[in-house]
């Protein structure tokens, strides 16, 4: 398409939710480009969720030669070649963006590689190329918000953890997120020392305080030395090049590598929305009605760039009921209740709906089913790794408010309840439904006595 003409759809922005939106609009017969500054699929097949999963398995191997021997292996001398992990990893992603670039190719979107800015309403110039869009949607993602202390420098952000030239065999993380938590895990896995440090009390603010503690117990018994109440005074450079954590308490902390891991922040600047006067949040997300409608006429804003719930699955299902509302029957809504989420730290954490406090505060009376074991297959690998699993019930009504897990795989059993509870089960229909046996999910419908209430 030449740049003169115009188009119905200029998405900035070709991540999870700018690739699904472009390809859905176009494919309803809609004119579309797409700008993307960087390689196509954005945070989450670059340098989020694939990637992350990919070194996630990597860092599993090491309890798996570990476990081995119990079931009767000898499991010879092991070591990570850190140089072959990035570069299958490498590969894998850059077969990612292929395909992407070929899925956009196929559905007839134009692809333009280049940083797009608003010029005027319904203008986007990329370069010195003008193009004239009836509809203009923002899905421009969000970036690792910098890290505030003298040093920082020196430190380093999630985006730079999956290349790093050297592997660091001492690695101190700071912050107490999903992604600090998972990096954590992740590296110590793979073999690194891992201290984090948090200045919270505990890791994973916002999820269920009970699970959280417990998966912080299990990454400890795994070797992540975790600092709670703890900030950075300021970070150093040691004579070797090391790096010199200096904590507020007079610690101070040795590492190879230090990752900022603290909070991501909307990608707003430099795409001329204040010229615009369009409305942003005090998080700097882009204000959106429940169209995902900005407040100004025909410009639209989706995924982690409204911060909502920054989520892959999230983005997605907002570029479907954008390209609903733009150009088919706008029947579609985007509900934000129950959606199911994964962390992936060694053992990993799921859960569906509330977690204790929210149901607390939202049913009043609830049940809370509870339980910890140690998984059938450590009885033979001798690991002291537990299993956790948790129901929350609203006592009134019988409804399953809240499901969550630490355990293998847990994002794997999770997927399955979170349909049920999307349906409405209640207890009485956890209790009817038969377990598999024997597996870790089967405890979900025998769990009989409530832990408290
Ligand atoms: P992005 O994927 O960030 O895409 C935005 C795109 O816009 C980028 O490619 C950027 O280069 C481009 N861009 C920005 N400005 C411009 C401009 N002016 N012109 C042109 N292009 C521009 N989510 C999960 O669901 N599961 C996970 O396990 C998970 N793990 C994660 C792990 C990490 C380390 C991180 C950082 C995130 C993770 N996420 C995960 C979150 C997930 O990656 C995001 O929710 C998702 O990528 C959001 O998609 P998006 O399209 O809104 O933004």
């Amino acid at each position: 398409m030449p740049h003169t003409e115009p188009c119905d759809l200029f998405v900035i922005g070709a991540g999870s939710a700018g690739v699904r939106l472009a390809r859905q609009a176009a494919q309803r017969g809609a004119r579309v480009v797409v700008a993307e500054t960087s390689a196509l699929g954005g945070t989450c097949v670059n340098v989020g969720c694939i990637p992350k999963k990919l070194y996630s398995f990597a860092a599993h191997f090491a309890s798996d030669f570990a476990d081995a021997a119990g079931f009767g292996w000898t499991v010879g001398e092991t070591a990570l070649d850190w140089d072959r992990l990035k570069a299958a990893r490498a590969q894998e992603i850059t077969r990612l963006n292929g395909i992407y670039g070929q899925l956009l190719q196929t559905a007839g979107v134009h692809v333009i590689h280049g940083r797009a800015e608003i010029a005027a309403p319904g203008v986007v110039a990329v370069g010195d190329a003008q193009f004239l869009a009836k509809h203009i949607a923002i899905a421009t993602g969000g970036r690792p918000s910098m890290a505030g202390f003298p040093g920082h420098g020196l430190t380093l952000a999630s985006d730079a953890m999956f290349d790093l030239p050297v592997f660091p065999n001492r690695l101190v993380v700071v912050g107490g997120g999903y992604i600090a938590s998972e990096f954590a895990s992740i590296f110590r896995g793979l073999g690194a020392e891992v201290d984090q440090v948090i200045r919270g009390a505990q890791i994973l603010r916002g999820f269920d305080e009970d699970v959280a503690r417990f998966l912080a117990q299990e990454m400890h018994k795994k070797g992540v030395r975790l600092h709670t109440g703890a900030q950075i005074a300021q970070v150093e450079l040691g004579s070797t090049g090391e790096r010199l954590v200096r904590l507020t308490d007079g610690r101070t902390l040795v590492a190879d590598a230090v990752l900022v891991a603290t909070g991501r922040e909307p990608n707003t600047a430099g795409l001329g929305l204040e010229r615009l006067g369009v409305a942003l949040g005090s998080d700097g997300a882009v204000q959106v009605d429940s169209d995902l409608a900005t407040n100004v006429p025909g410009l639209y804003a989706l995924g982690d760039v409204v911060a909502r719930l920054t989520l892959t699955p999230v983005a997605l299902a907002e570029a479907m009921v954008l390209a609903d509302h733009l150009f088919g029957d706008g029947q579609r809504a985007m509900s934000y209740e129950g959606i199911p989420s994964a962390v992936f730290t060694h053992p990993s954490l799921a859960n569906v709906g509330l977690n204790e406090s929210q149901a607390r505060q939202q049913c009043g009376a609830v049940r809370i089913y509870r339980s910890e074991f140690r998984a059938l297959k450590h009885t033979l690998s001798g690991s002291d790794e537990r299993t956790m699993v948790k129901l929350i019930v609203d006592a009134q009504s019988d409804r399953v408010v809240g499901l969550h897990m630490v355990g293998a795989d847990a994002g794997e059993v999770v997927q399955g309840f979170a349909v049920a509870m999307r349906a409405g089960a209640t207890k009485a229909h956890f209790d009817a439904t038969l377990g598999i046996h024997p597996t870790v999910a089967e405890e979900f419908v025998t769990l009989r006595t409530a832990h408290s209430t």
